[in-house]
């Protein structure tokens, strides 16, 4: 028995493809005009796009790219930061924000974080800080801002950079004690985002996104994203090829115009699971960073109480997919062995690593499911 063909859908951890039923027309508009222009790189798609998620975000410059990789890359790239620099990244969170650190010569120091908001601990990075530390990489994990105020104050203080990792927040908002309210990603010097397929905006391929208010590095890093070219054939630094394709401009810009309504499904299949979970003493419901709000790239759980491994075989038995993000800290990743670190350094990073549990999470989960998910865990660990 499958029990998880609730109505008439099976449950998934991303429903991509309910997703595009529901705007199907404005997408394959989108992608025939620009097989129709057969201006597939670099076409009046992208600028359109670039136009609106500025619009969108606040940023004064937006910069298309191939993936949300190359933003981290092009942007620590773009302030020009020297081999043996030391760069500050939360140890739990995806490979790829300290991988392009590592890439570029660069060295990654990794800090704890929060248990109950899963972002960057401050003091922790506030203790990291070198003569050597030349920019802050928060990452807005799962959805919600990193501690953002403490963050500019701290790197202001230390004439650091920021580059927030903003891969899995776009459209968090972060209200500053002044009142003041910023995109995810348009906080820092410079951020970026990811268009891969299943985050909140995501394409149908590989995309990606820069951020910046600053000219000066907006250019810097619109030329290295292009081979480091300015005037045609002319490379003023070494670059890299990276930009984001017309037909994968084409769905985002047909997408973005719903990147609210998304945010806002996520946020009620979250309401769900809290009222559901909030007084389990098993479970522990993700926590909230003040002054930002979530947009659930992923609804995270810490099992305190059961056995997580064993929890999510019974769910994946009822054919509910549920996810471990992330299984490994960064300081403990084979390819990542420092020894500045040993096992125990991140208490906390690693007690995560060995209880969270990502639930199916993305904006077309109705009650049905929702129920069937919540019964069937609730059921598990009892
Ligand atoms: C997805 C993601 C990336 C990388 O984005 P890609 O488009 O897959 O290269 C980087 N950092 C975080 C936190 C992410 O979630």
């Amino acid at each position: 028995m499958n029990c998880a063909q609730t109505g008439t859908r099976k449950i998934q951890m991303v429903d991509l493809q309910t997703q595009y039923q529901r705007i199907k027309k404005e997408i394959d508009a989108g992608i025939e005009e620009v097989i129709n222009s057969a201006a597939f790189i670099k076409g009046p798609k992208v600028a359109e796009f670039q136009a609106h998620l500025e619009q969108y975000t606040g940023a004064k410059h937006v910069i298309n790219v191939g993936n949300g990789t190359d933003a981290l890359q092009i942007a620590l790239m773009g302030l020009g930061l020297q081999p043996g620099d030391e760069v500050i990244t939360p140890t739990f969170t995806f490979i790829a924000t300290a991988e392009v650190v590592a890439l570029l010569g660069l060295t990654p120091v990794v800090v704890d974080v929060d248990w109950n908001t899963m972002n960057m601990d401050i003091e922790s990075v506030r203790r990291a800080i070198t003569p050597k530390t030349k920019a802050i990489v928060p990452v807005h994990l799962f959805g919600q801002c990193a501690d953002m105020e403490s963050i500019m104050a701290l790197a202001e203080e230390h004439h650091l950079y920021v580059v927030e990792d903003a891969c899995q927040a776009i459209g968090a908002q972060y209200t500053f004690s002044n009142g003041e309210t910023k995109q995810a990603g348009t906080i820092g010097h410079i951020g970026c985002t990811s268009f891969f397929p299943s985050k909140n905006l995501g394409c149908y391929g590989d995309g990606g996104a820069i951020f910046t208010n600053d000219d000066a590095l907006d250019a810097r890093m619109r030329a290295i994203a292009n081979h480091g070219m300015v005037v045609r054939y002319h490379h003023d630094m070494i670059g890299v090829n990276s930009r984001l394709d017309s037909i994968q401009a084409a769905v985002l810009d047909a997408k973005l115009p719903h990147l609210d309504e998304y945010i806002a499904a996520r946020q009620k299949a979250a309401a769900y699971y809290d009222q559901a979970f909030g007084n389990n003493d098993k479970l522990l419901i993700p926590g909230r960073q003040e002054h930002s709000t979530h947009v659930f790239h992923q609804y995270t759980l810490r099992v305190v109480g059961a056995d997580r491994d064993q929890l999510r075989e019974g769910l994946a038995e009822r054919g509910i997919p549920a996810m471990i993000y992330y299984p490994v800290p960064l300081h403990q990743q084979k390819a990542y062995l420092d020894p500045r670190y040993k096992d125990g350094d991140f208490p906390v990073a690693e007690k995560l690593a060995a209880c969270v549990l990502s639930l199916p999470m993305h904006t077309e989960l109705d009650e049905e499911q929702l129920a069937f998910i919540t019964s069937s865990v609730l059921e598990l660990i009892r």
